[in-house]
């Protein structure tokens, strides 16, 4: 579910800017089951949800809309299955008399998403209200202030966003393309060759559950730093194996990573340049592995720390 978060961001926005909440537009189409769910008011299966364990600091708006819905905050592990909040912003949340005469449907108040159904006198939370809603009607924004970004190049990004997604403390992961000067690249001008861009991924993370060395760790064993020219049987300038630092912090860890790795024998080609404008690919190469139900032909992790 979360391969959605491709399309969200206005592309060509300057990965060191601030981004504070603007991805809240250009919501994508609705899958078959965000409409069975959404539209037709299905219920997703319990403990399925993508959202269920997400503790990281943000904003769930609308999947339909982007109306903002809940904080974070808001957010408390009832064990019910699916994502539970006891309270939501303003004006967010319209109640409903559900048809099974019994329960309290609760809808997005701008669209009429459905999201699910509103619990009372529980106990859970000191609000004793229980906002149980699919994952499904939702979309997290993590808080920017929050958590921090990093960019990695390892050759083919289905492989190399498969491996970050799984990593501790990971919130949200996009593949696209950087490094190059064409504007709105599309994943053939990337191909073709020419453009300079390098098949990359953005890795947002929570700080205080992870760290940028533990992820460049990570990077450095989920591809092989000391080929050139490609990676695996994947050849030609966009399988470059590059670190994009956003700042000196991250340059001097991936320094001396491989420093240490060299030190160890390992030949490495990385190259470390400088963040530059990070453009989002198209929405099928988002998440790609795990709309495939599949694991990656390209990247397994080889301990090299
Ligand atoms: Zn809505």
């Amino acid at each position: 579910m979360r391969l959605r978060h491709a399309a969200y961001l206005i592309a060509g926005m300057i990965v060191c800017a601030g981004e504070g909440w603007a991805d809240l537009m250009n919501m994508p189409a609705l899958t078959p089951e965000e409409e069975r769910v959404i539209v037709h008011k299905g219920t997703e299966p319990p403990f399925s949800g993508a959202y269920l364990d997400n503790k990281a600091a943000g904003l769930y708006v609308c999947r339909r809309c982007g109306a903002p819905l809940y904080r974070s905050e808001a957010k408390f592990d009832s064990r019910c299955g699916w994502p539970s909040f006891d309270d939501e912003l303003p004006g967010a949340i319209k109640r409903l008399a559900d048809p099974d005469g019994a329960r309290t449907e609760i809808e997005c108040a701008k669209c009429g998403a459905h999201l699910g159904h509103v619990f009372l006198g529980e106990g859970f939370t000191p609000k004793n209200t229980r906002h149980c809603v699919n994952s499904v009607s939702m979309h997290f924004t993590p808080d920017p202030a929050r958590t921090e970004k990093a960019f990695f190049a390892g050759g083919c990004f289905w492989g190399v966003e498969y491996h970050f997604q799984r990593a501790e403390g990971v919130v949200s992961t996009r593949v696209g393309y950087a490094g190059g000067h064409k504007s709105h690249p599309a994943y053939e001008d990337v191909c073709l060759g020419g453009t300079g861009h390098i098949e990359t991924v953005e890795v947002v993370y929570d700080p205080a559950r992870t760290s940028y060395e533990t992820l460049a760790k990570l990077f450095f064993e989920i591809h092989d730093p000391t080929q050139t020219g490609g990676q695996g049987p994947d050849i030609g300038e966009q399988y470059q194996s590059v670190a994009f630092y956003l700042n000196d912090d991250q340059k001097a860890i991936a320094e001396r990573l491989i420093g240490i790795l060299k030190g160890k024998g390992h030949a490495v080609i990385t190259q470390l340049r400088p963040a530059t404008v990070f453009w989002p690919a198209e929405d099928l190469h988002q998440r790609y592995y795990e709309k495939k139900n599949g694991v990656p032909y390209c990247h397994a992790r080889t301990k090299r720390f």
